[in-house]
């Protein structure tokens, strides 16, 4: 059983168009959230993941801020105007879609949240002593998370002792061991310095995880961001993966 896990997408169609035909036929779709915000195609992102075989989709902060969970005003000044843009284009159908979405889901030795097990919708998890900290907020053997952008996994061999924070090679098919975090990083604004849409494949029942980078039009995107007047600095981060 293969699952591709993908998040942050943040209404970036092209990106994920090549993500989805890159990672080619597989068994289940696991989103971490942040479906819009920031990308100028909200709508056919949401329209595209919600045909996906098996899916499971969390909700992001984005996400929330555009049903209204979160207050925008929480946001930077760029990401506020993407989330006005973004209310003002959705669907009502796509609206709902984002509304009735988890914030966290379990499913048989793995736990999904967008931000943290803590708080799934809006902790960064960056650091070993916030990771630590967060492997006593679930009790499967694998936690998956979003939110910083960044594929990384914080991996804990023994219950009592540290927790080590590793990026995995793109590329690499990892054998895992419990208990770990792991981060796919994001589909459509990485933030690594490495421009290329980011996911992972998951096979829950080898335990296996691979990241996985694939180039994707980016000046598609930047067009479109433009022709809707979205942030200059959204369009521009795009080129250099920040
Ligand atoms: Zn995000």
């Amino acid at each position: 059983m293969i699952i591709l896990v993908i998040s942050d997408i943040h209404a970036n169609l092209a990106a994920l168009e090549t993500v989805l035909k890159d990672a080619g036929e597989v068994d289940a779709v696991w989103c971490l959230g942040d479906v819009v915000g920031y990308g100028p195609n909200p709508n056919e992102c949401i329209e595209l993941i919600r045909e996906q075989p098996n899916l499971v989709c969390l909700t992001g902060n984005h996400d929330a801020a555009c049903y209204g969970l979160i207050n925008p005003i929480t946001f930077n000044y760029d990401a506020r105007l993407a989330v006005e843009w973004t209310q003002s284009v959705l669907t009502g159908d796509n609206l709902e879609f984002l509304r009735t979405r988890p914030q966290s889901v379990e499913i048989e030795n793995v736990t999904l949240a967008h931000g943290s097990p803590r708080h799934p919708v809006l902790e960064y998890l960056l650091d070993t002593q916030s990771a630590l900290e967060n492997m006593d907020y679930f009790t499967t053997d694998y936690c998956l998370i979003g939110h910083s952008h960044i594929p990384l996994m914080f991996y804990q061999e023994d219950p009592e002792g540290d927790v080590r924070l590793l990026f995995p090679p793109p590329g690499l098919t990892q054998q895992l061991k419990p208990r770990a975090i792991l981060n796919p990083g994001s589909v459509g604004q990485p933030r690594d310095r490495d421009r290329r849409a980011s996911y992972a494949l998951f096979d829950p029942e080898f335990e296996t995880w691979a990241i996985k980078r694939v180039e994707y039009d980016i000046r598609a995107t930047q067009e479109d961001m433009r022709a809707v007047d979205l942030p200059s600095r959204h369009i521009d981060r795009l080129s250099g993966g920040w």
